[in-house]
C-alpha cells in the first residue's frame, strides 16, 4: 500500500521535529544549555521563608529542577543560618 501524500508529509515532519531535537540536546551537550527562569522552588530549610530558582533550557526543554548555583548558594547560606 502507497503512503498517501499527507502521511508521508507527516513522517516526514515528525521525522525534523526528531532530529530538531537530537540537534538542540547535541548542541546544549557542546555548548551547555541556554537556561531561563521557570520560576521558584522551596530550597527545604526549616525557615520556609526563602526560595531557589528553578531555570529551564529554552532549547532542549531540560530542567535543572532547582540544581544551580544560585540555588546552591542559598542552601549554604540557609544551613549557615541553622547552624548554631
Ligand atoms: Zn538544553
Ligand atoms: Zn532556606
Amino acid at each position: 500500500m502507497r503512503a498517501t501524500v499527507k502521511e508521508r508529509l507527516d513522517a516526514a515532519r515528525a521525522e525534523v521535529a526528531r532530529l530538531e531535537r537530537e540537534a538542540a540536546l547535541a548542541s546544549c551537550a557542546e555548548a551547555g544549555h541556554t537556561w531561563e527562569s521557570l520560576g521558584g522552588a522551596h530550597c527545604g530549610c526549616e525557615d520556609g521563608h526563602c526560595s531557589v530558582p528553578v531555570l529551564t533550557c529554552t532549547r532542549c526543554g531540560g530542567c535543572d529542577y532547582g540544581e544551580n548555583a544560585e540555588a546552591a548558594e542559598t542552601r549554604r547560606q540557609c544551613q549557615e543560618r541553622a547552624a548554631p
